[in-house]
């Protein structure tokens, strides 16, 4: 009851008072078929009527709740979360919002609680997906990041692996063992061992990342993208343009493009570069999952963070599984969470390049010689056997030939194995100059190299190995105890179409050629 004289009405007249009882017995028909649940209550919190909602809500009938103190705060004009416990023991969540209203001749407040249990729980489901999301990305790029670096300082994870192994290993084994025995001290001296090859490996992932690292504020990360960023927002809202031009603008060096439809945005994609794609997830008749299927197709890898809408996370989900590397929402749009965003995006980025380039020159060394810059022999064999089944198919001349350094074996007995390197390395110089685009130069073994020769027939191929002979006699390698000249024998043999040789023979028949060429006295060119 209200014991506040002073907000007291002045005593209606009878006419009156039957007036106001019709309008509130009106009023709670009404509230009484409302999905919202209603409690009125005077000024002290005592209730006066309840709603069938509310008698579901809280798990009662409405005479236990009248005349009893509503146990939750009442104040009018805010809305609080409520946590309900019915009587059955079920707990929900409810949220309401109050209001004070005059009632009888008595302020009073209607206080509305809608049930948002469900709600609740599906935003407590997105929250850890949410996290879950973030920590799967975070322990990607951790991962992602540690492949690189050990592949960049010419190690493996397995190299790190075995000593690790080691350690633990042998400190399994000191538990079991005496304090003062020779086991321990064995111990003690492999795990010395291996901490040393592990420290090792670190110390030259650390001398890559020292002079990489540019740490951004207090985060320690790597990519500061306070260093000029262009990003294209790609956005049909005016409105939420200037937003996110006004967030952006307050970060320096971020330079901001801007694109309304999808196609303009594909084309700024080509015409500017942009470093980072900031994509509204829904844009006149096209949405984010349009936009990556044109990067595909472009074959291009740009950062791309997605602009989506409250409540869409799972599409965001989906988006980060077809190739976004993050997303925010409208409604999370402030200055810090941008910037952790596109930080770990353009760090995300970076590592992919690295992998990519890392990849690169893995596939390059199963395929090239490292010393001669020719095909190895591995790729020679693959190649030789594409190559013959296209002559074939097109009824084309292939010739094939080796070629053998001769006396090499003085040339490392007399000035060393560099000089002999040096050699090597030269002849893949000379042999790559002189062959043809469509040639296929290999280092088949120590100091012999093959050469597919497509489309050449066996007359043609003896022409161009008597040029290249004379450029090898006429050519001086430099050395420090002077100028080292070099010969070689070279041995020719062509597919013979529709004969179907195996490539054992092709090759056996080139160095029977080389054999004959060095048996009658080296520095020529022979046809078997
Ligand atoms: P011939 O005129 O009969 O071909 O005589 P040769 O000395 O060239 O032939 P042989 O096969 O006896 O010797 C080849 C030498 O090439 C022996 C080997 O040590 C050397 N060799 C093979 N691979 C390399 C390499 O990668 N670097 C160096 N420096 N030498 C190599
Ligand atoms: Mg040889
Ligand atoms: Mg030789």
């Amino acid at each position: 009851m209200s014991g506040k004289k002073s907000t007291r009405t002045p005593a209606p007249d009878k006419h009156q008072k039957v007036l106001v009882k019709e309008g509130e017995n009106r009023l709670w028909q009404i509230i009484n078929h409302l999905s919202d649940a209603i409690i009125l209550a005077d000024a002290e919190g005592i209730v006066l009527m309840v709603n069938p909602t509310a008698e579901k809500l809280f798990g009662g009938s409405k005479d236990e709740f009248i005349g009893s103190r509503f146990g939750f705060p009442l104040r009018a004009g805010e809305t609080s979360e409520l946590d309900i416990i019915s009587k059955d023991g079920t707990s929900k969540v409810g949220e309401m919002r109050t209001v004070e209203i005059q009632w009888g001749n008595q302020e009073a407040f209607l206080a509305a609680i809608r049930d948002i249990t469900v709600r609740k729980k599906m935003e407590e489901d997105l929250r850890i997906a949410n996290e879950k999301i973030l920590e799967q990305q975070e322990n990607l790029v951790e991962e992602e990041r540690l492949k690189v670096l050990l592949q960049m300082c010419g190690a493996t994870a397995h190299e790190l692996n075995q000593p690790l192994s080691v350690l633990l290993g042998n400190i399994d084994l000191m538990r079991n063992v005496d304090e003062n025995s020779e086991e321990r001290a064995l111990c003690v001296n492999e795990i010395e061992k291996a901490g040393e090859r592990i420290a090792e490996t670190i110390k030259k992932i650390q001398d890559i990342r020292h002079y990489e690292t540019k740490p951004f504020g207090s985060t320690g990360r790597i990519v500061n993208i306070e260093q000029n960023l262009h990003v294209l927002s790609i956005e049909d809202s005016d409105d939420d343009y200037a937003r996110i031009q006004s967030v952006l603008e307050d970060i320096d060096g971020i330079q901001l493009s801007r694109a309304a439809t999808l196609e303009e945005g594909i084309k700024l994609v080509d015409d500017i570069s942009p470093d980072l794609v900031l994509l509204d997830y829904l844009l006149p008749g096209a949405d984010g999952f349009d936009f990556i299927r044109a990067l595909k197709v472009k074959d291009k890898e740009i950062p791309l963070v997605i602009l989506t809408g409250q409540g869409d996370e799972m599409v965001a989900t989906r988006l980060i599984q077809e190739g976004a590397d993050d997303y925010l929402t409208k409604s999370r749009f402030d200055r810090e969470s941008i910037a952790t965003c596109f930080r770990n995006v353009m760090e995300k980025g970076k590592l992919k390049r690295e992998i990519r380039s890392a990849q690169r020159k893995i596939s390059e060394m199963a395929t090239l010689d490292e010393l001669t810059g020719l095909y190895n022999r591995r790729y020679f064999m693959e190649a030789l056997d594409r190559e013959r089944a296209r002559a074939e198919r097109h009824q084309k001349n292939l010739s094939l030939c080796m070629i053998d350094i001769d006396a090499f074996k003085k040339v490392n007995d007399k000035l060393g194995h560099t000089a002999g390197d040096l050699v090597l390395a030269n002849m893949g110089k000379i042999i790559r100059e002189w062959s043809r685009q469509t040639d296929l130069p290999c280092r088949y073994g120590g100091e012999e190299f093959a050469v597919i020769l497509p489309e050449t027939d066996l007359e043609g191929a003896r022409v161009a190995c008597e040029r290249l002979r004379h450029v090898v006699a006429d050519n001086r390698v430099q050395w420090r105890t002077g100028p080292i000249r070099v010969t070689v024998s070279i041995g020719i043999t062509e597919n013979k179409i529709g004969v179907k040789d195996s490539l054992r023979k092709l090759i056996d028949r080139a160095g029977e050629a080389v054999y004959r060429a060095k048996e009658t006295g080296r520095n020529r060119v022979k046809i078997r």
